[in-house]
């Protein structure tokens, strides 16, 4: 969706014609700069998809209608806020080269085809699935298994007309998600942990099951594993509520594949920073966390002892807990070829960002940390779609863990 407008900067009351790609989510913070007096304008815009509506507000500017008569301002802004815009575009009309699309389709190459599929799926599965999926959590969260069978039934995603046990009904919760997880990991990628976790635990169930049902009653008495099991599934909700700032980084990243770095200046347009930034936080955090509680069971799978860590060492869960982030790594470099994934997360950005508010120059397309710690927008939003990608381990984790204790475990 386009869409013009015709402004007055507030500063300096000269007027300028803004042209709109409008992105996915329903709200978007905008920030861009004026064209004559280069002052940083704010606004917000609200995207209604199902009535095919946006509409852009502003304390910064003034929008007026442009009779016919008259004549259109000549300086211009293209926004966007899910692509990346290569700054020749800026300010052009679509005839006269404006359209940031056509303008990276040569910078995306080969991955524009890659690109695509992920984002019309992410959109496909966000609309169609997120509502059910949200309304669901609560549910699934506060084990509501009754209404939780009505609602998954609703989106066919379990058989509504006959009696289903309770290890099922979680399993179509979460088969949902991991299913909306697919566009931000890769299908492969996705399939194969989901295999190998599934393999792990009934493996743990048959052969060690006593234990293994010792060591998640702990987890939920002495862990608080439901606080980490609520976390996981909000913190997946809310990265698709804002699965647009995915999409900008997935746009950054291929470019910067496809052109081995050199893509020449591109901009971007969100004011949502600080969202993005607790957002990519509790990613790190609940990956951290999620350590705590895979790596006793695979202490319990690989050594038959829940307290014997990879790293030869022995000590109880709660010393495990109380390690630094560094230290924790060596869980998911020994035991599982899980690297890929955790290593996507950032622990330099996250210690400079972490206890810094943080402002966004949009002149310089610099993120800057109270700190002094400065980092190219670009470059953080494709920190964060990566990090996204270890989602869908946290949220087997939380699964795996979860639906073993709805079994009825051999004790004897
Ligand atoms: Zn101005």
């Amino acid at each position: 969706m386009l869409q013009k407008y015709f402004a007055r900067c507030e500063t300096c009351e000269e007027k300028f014609v803004l042209r709109i790609g409008v992105g996915h989510a329903a709200v978007q913070p905008v920030v861009f700069a004026c064209p004559h007096c280069n002052s940083s304008l704010r606004g917000v815009l609200s995207v209604d998809y199902k009535n095919i509506v946006a509409k852009l507000e502003s304390s910064d500017c003034l929008f007026f209608s442009c009779g016919r008569e008259s004549k259109e301002p000549d300086k211009g802004v293209n926004l966007y806020t899910d692509v990346p815009v290569p700054v020749e575009c800026q300010g052009r009309s679509l005839v006269e080269g404006g359209s940031a699309f056509m303008a990276l389709m040569p910078r995306l190459g080969i991955y524009l085809e890659d690109l695509s599929i992920q984002k019309d799926m992410m959109q496909h599965f966000v609309h169609d699935f997120l509502p059910a999926v949200r309304r669901s959590s609560s549910l699934y969260l506060n084990e509501n298994w009754k209404p939780l069978r009505k609602q998954l039934a609703k989106i066919e995603m379990i058989d509504g007309d006959k009696p289903v046990p309770v290890p099922q009904i979680s399993f179509g919760f979460n088969e949902t998600l991991l299913t909306m997880l697919i566009p931000i990991s890769s299908g492969y990628c996705v399939g194969y942990r989901f295999n190998f976790f599934l393999k792990l635990f009934k493996d743990l169930r048959s052969n060690d099951g006593k234990n293994l049902r010792q060591l998640i009653d702990t987890y939920y008495n002495e862990f608080n594993f439901n606080l980490f099991k609520k976390q996981t599934i909000e913190t997946i909700i809310k990265c698709f509520e804002h699965y647009d700032a995915i999409v900008a980084g997935l746009y950054y990243e291929y470019i910067l594949l496809n052109t081995d770095g050199n893509c020449g200046k591109l901009q971007i347009f969100r004011d949502d920073f600080q969202l993005l930034k607790s957002l990519y936080i509790d990613i790190y955090e609940l990956s951290m966390k999620s350590l705590s509680f895979i790596g006793p069971i695979f202490n319990l799978y690989y050594r038959n002892d829940c307290k014997k860590w990879s790293n030869g060492e022995c000590y109880s869960l709660k010393k495990f807990g109380k390690l630094k982030a560094h230290e924790k790594e060596f869980v998911f470099m020994n035991d599982m070829n899980l690297c890929d994934n955790y290593n996507m997360l950032d622990r330099k950005i996250r210690n400079k960002i972490g206890h810094n508010s943080i402002s966004y120059d949009f002149l310089s397309s610099k993120l800057v940390a109270e700190n002094g710690y400065e980092i190219n927008v670009l470059d953080f939003i494709k920190s964060y779609s990566m990090a996204t990608r270890i989602l869908h381990i946290l949220h087997l984790i939380q699964w795996m863990i979860s639906e073993n204790q709805y079994y009825k475990i051999k004790t004897t």
